[in-house]
């Protein structure tokens, strides 16, 4: 194992925050992985580094977690259960599934990150959830050094939440991901936001799973910043549920709000529409910045500090709170 010292994680994180990290390990094993843990009390763990804001040098151990492996486990007649290891990239995952014709993450196409991060926050998208696909998971728990499968329902999937963002927290490595997926009869989606639309405009009538890929390609690349282009996480903030009571107080000033149904008693309110409605679409402070073309999102224009990004979320957070009474919760993890 080769121990690196002070390596710039600059593109290691799509922010592209020039932070240290003071010792950097690749890990491409789970023995590694396990060694590594073994000997080091203090880590941290490094998927794509497309979730996170580094607001200073990280003092811990820098575990980049780079195991590799694709595995079909089990067939029947419609589904196929593919193993796939925690290092792998989620889109190469993806266009995998859509050049062998297995059907289920196709919406989820063209976010960022790694396989093992994907189930944290059950990454979602044009209707779709991780756990809409996820049949289980393994994880190495860092006390004993035990793997343990978490089935589906273990992994206590909400919106842009597992178990491993509250009980969970830091006490498990998730190793590898297996996937129920269909093999003929797909279940399209195509009802969410402007898929039906990009959909018509090529005149496709019977939409395969490639054409939603492609549909959703289409549109995330007209409306998110590429990170390759301009620093960024993708959106900063969740959006907010609210009460359906706090929803209509709020449609009395605004009724044009834009929002989903939850449930009976809960809203959702676009985060971007209550950042943009504050004034801060296309602001920059500094490198700082918020997105011209997406409020939820915000940007390093090229020599941003972490600290300074965090400045402007927080300013952001604020603002929201005062004018809305609305508590803007981070997406992002803040290092
Ligand atoms: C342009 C852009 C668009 C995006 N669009 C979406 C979207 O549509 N939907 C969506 O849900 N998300 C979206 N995201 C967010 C991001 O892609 C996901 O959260 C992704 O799952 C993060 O994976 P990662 O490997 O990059 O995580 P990292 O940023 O490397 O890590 C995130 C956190 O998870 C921990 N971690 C990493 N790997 C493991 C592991 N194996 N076990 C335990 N802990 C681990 C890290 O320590 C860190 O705290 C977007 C991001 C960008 C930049």
């Amino acid at each position: 194992m080769d121990v690196q010292q002070n390596i710039s994680l600059k593109s290691f994180n799509t922010f592209g925050i020039d932070v240290k990290a003071r010792r950097f390990v690749d890990i491409t094993s789970f023995n590694e992985l396990k060694d590594v843990i073994r000997s080091e009390k203090l880590f941290f763990i490094l998927g794509g580094g497309s979730n996170l804001l580094l607001t200073k040098d990280i003092d811990e151990l820098v575990i980049h977690l780079n195991t590799k492996g694709i595995d079909i486990v089990q067939e029947t007649s419609n589904n196929i259960f593919i193993k796939v290891q925690a290092g792998e990239n989620w889109h190469e995952f993806v266009l995998w599934c859509i050049e062998n014709n297995y059907g289920g993450v196709e919406n989820l196409s063209l976010i960022p990150g790694n396989i093992g991060t994907a189930p944290i926050q059950n990454i979602g998208a044009y209707g779709v959830e991780l756990k809409d696909s996820m049949h289980s998971l393994e994880a190495l728990e860092i006390d004993t050094l035990n793997t343990k499968t978490f089935t589906n329902k273990n992994c206590e999937f909400g919106y842009r939440n597992s178990v491993f963002k509250n009980e969970l927290r830091r006490k498990f490595i998730i190793t590898s991901v297996t996937f129920k997926l269909t093999k003929n009869t797909h279940k399209l989606n195509s009802s969410y936001g402007a898929i039906q639309s990009e959909l018509d405009k090529g005149n496709i009538i019977n939409p395969t799973i490639k054409d939603i890929s492609n549909a959703v390609i289409a549109i995330r690349q007209s409306k998110l910043p590429d990170p390759k282009e301009i620093g960024n996480s993708g959106s900063f903030f969740k959006n907010p549920i609210i009460s359906t009571t706090d929803f209509k107080n709020l449609q009395k000033t605004y009724p044009d709000a834009p929002h989903y149904i939850v449930s009976k008693n809960e809203i959702k309110v676009p985060a971007g529409w209550l950042v943009e409605q504050c004034g801060f679409k296309g602001k920059r402070f500094g490198d700082a910045g918020v997105h011209k073309k997406q409020a939820l999102v915000l940007v390093n224009h090229g020599q941003a500090t972490g600290e300074e990004i965090w400045n402007l979320a927080q300013k952001i957070q604020k603002t929201v709170l005062e004018k809305f009474e609305i508590q803007l919760d981070a997406e992002v993890n803040i290092i």
